[in-house]
């Protein structure tokens, strides 16, 4: 029986029609195509994008060397070297992220107790080399110095919902 109907929906091209009727249902509706790059989709707050290392607002670096975010990393990405300073606090001498074993889980962020460690909403961006994707200490206070306003509006938006 099924070989009949089969060769009935061939000789007849029905799965042809079909589909030419899902693509005429379509034709003269609104088109959903977005014109990336001159168009962007809306974005969630807690989209996890470029890392980047947060300063307190008088210039301070947040990190206190704490070590949980590289204990976290499942990836084995974040090398972190650390110091005492003459004051007692402790810094960060190296704190390095290797992108290209990042797996953007999100877990440094969560885990970090000063709020130092941040993924924002920055995605566009490339390495011609691999160093290209080794993010330094000096690279992610870079990235929190220049994304800082979203990352506190992004922190703020997010808080509500919690
Ligand atoms: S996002 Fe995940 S994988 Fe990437 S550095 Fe943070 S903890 Fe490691
Ligand atoms: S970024 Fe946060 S979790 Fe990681 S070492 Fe610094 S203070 Fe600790």
């Amino acid at each position: 029986m099924n070989t009949i109907s089969n060769y009935i929906k061939s000789l007849f091209l029905i799965e042809l029609m079909k589909g030419l009727i899902l693509t005429g249902r379509y034709l003269f509706k609104r088109k959903i195509t977005v014109q990336y790059p001159e168009e962007k989709t809306p974005m969630s707050p807690r989209f996890r994008g470029l890392h980047a290392q947060r300063r307190y607002a008088n210039g301070e670096e947040r990190c206190i060397a704490c070590k949980l975010c590289e204990a976290v990393c499942p990836a084995l990405a974040i090398t972190i070297d650390m110091e005492e300073r003459e004051d007692g606090s402790r810094r960060t001498t190296r704190y390095d992220i290797d992108l290209t074993k990042c797996i953007f889980c999100g877990f440094c962020e969560e885990s970090c107790p000063v709020d130092a460690i941040v993924e924002t909403r920055h995605f566009e961006y490339y390495g011609d080399v691999r160093e290209d994707l080794y993010m330094t200490k000096e690279k992610l206070l870079a990235h929190g110095d220049k994304f800082e306003k979203q990352i506190a509006a992004d922190r703020a938006a997010d808080a509500k919902y919690r």
